[in-house]
């Protein structure tokens, strides 16, 4: 059994965040990767609203300095996943390996939300369905292919997949766009991309690879042929494994005060406890919080 004065469970913008100013302070932190390193903006293109980088900056190098910065400062990182958890307690097991922490901090991020239609699980990753346009998008040059949702991330993802597709719908299963003005715009005025309103998936089909998309628009069914589709319609919470422990609200989204729990050095950060933003710069600054929090409750 280890014992650590502080574990982060995610290496995500607010785990990553967490673990500089823990280091920083001297706590010497310990932090659990995920299944993700990272976290969800390894997987991004350029990232234009994170303060400090005014030409914009592209995901992975955000995370890589993040992380090279939070080794700097004395963090130690592990791999793999926490299989296990006793939070009043503080015993967490990883991979097999039991750890026992005077403080927590819970990073754990969100996934990709699914659709869960036939053919989605049949076609996903590599035949044909993903939720990541950077990953697979070089797969689809000169085809088309279809994004689902009407957020940010859709409307990212659609403008994305034009440098390499031939054409690009988007489905959505409103008459409006979620998306912020700015995003909209640049999807609305994009010669390549064509939104399908008021529609929405039932069947994803194919043989060995994704071929057609069966549709519903109003009381229309019909197929759309496409070569790829790439889901984009929101996260949930990674919070399953500590859902009958800590209080969540009805979507998983871990309730906290500030960053902190009702459990006694516990504390939360990022895209796990917050419903509301979802940026990556509020993640960091939940991070940023939990770290001082929990230096506060060592000392
Ligand atoms: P989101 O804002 O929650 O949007 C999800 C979209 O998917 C919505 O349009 C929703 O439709 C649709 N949807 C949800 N469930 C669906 C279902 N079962 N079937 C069909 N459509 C479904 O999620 P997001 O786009 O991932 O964005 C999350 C957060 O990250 C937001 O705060 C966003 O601003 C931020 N973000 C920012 C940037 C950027 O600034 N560059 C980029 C990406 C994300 P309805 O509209 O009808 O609910």
């Amino acid at each position: 059994m280890g014992f650590e004065n502080l574990v982060i469970i995610g290496s995500g913008c607010a785990g990553l965040t967490a673990a500089i100013y823990a280091a920083r302070a001297d706590l010497n932190p310990f932090v659990i990767e995920g299944d993700q390193p990272g976290g969800q903006l390894i997987r991004t293109t350029n990232i234009e609203n994170f303060p400090g980088f005014p030409e914009g900056i592209n995901g992975f190098d955000l995370m890589s300095n993040m992380r090279t910065q939070a080794e700097k400062m004395g963090t130690r990182f592990r791999s793999g996943v926490v299989e296990r958890i006793d939070l009043r307690r503080k015993l967490i097991s990883c991979d097999g390996d039991g750890i026992e922490s005077r403080t927590i901090i819970i990073a754990t991020g969100a996934s990709p939300r699914m659709l869960n239609i036939p053919g989605e699980e049949e076609f996903f990753g590599g035949k044909g369905v993903s939720t990541c346009a950077t990953c697979d998008g070089a797969f689809y040059k000169n085809k088309t292919v279809v994004v689902i949702g009407g957020g940010d991330s859709a409307c990212e993802e659609a403008h994305f997949l034009t440098r390499f597709c031939a054409k690009v719908y988007l489905i959505h299963r409103r008459d409006q766009l979620r998306a912020s003005k700015i995003m909209a715009d640049r999807v609305l005025s994009n010669p390549k991309i064509e939104i399908l309103w008021n529609t929405i998936p039932l069947k994803i089909c194919g043989e060995k690879k994704v071929t057609y998309l069966q549709l519903k628009a109003q009381n229309n069914e019909y197929d759309l042929p496409c070569d790829g589709i790439f889901l984009a319609i929101g996260h949930i919470p990674n919070t399953k494994i500590f859902a009958d422990q800590i209080e969540c609200d009805s979507e998983g989204y871990i309730l906290t005060d500030g960053v902190s729990t009702k459990i006694s050095g516990v504390f939360v950060a990022g895209d796990c406890c917050d419903r509301h933003y979802r940026q990556a710069i509020t993640a960091a600054g939940m991070g940023a919080a939990a770290g001082i929090m929990v230096e506060r409750y060592l000392s």
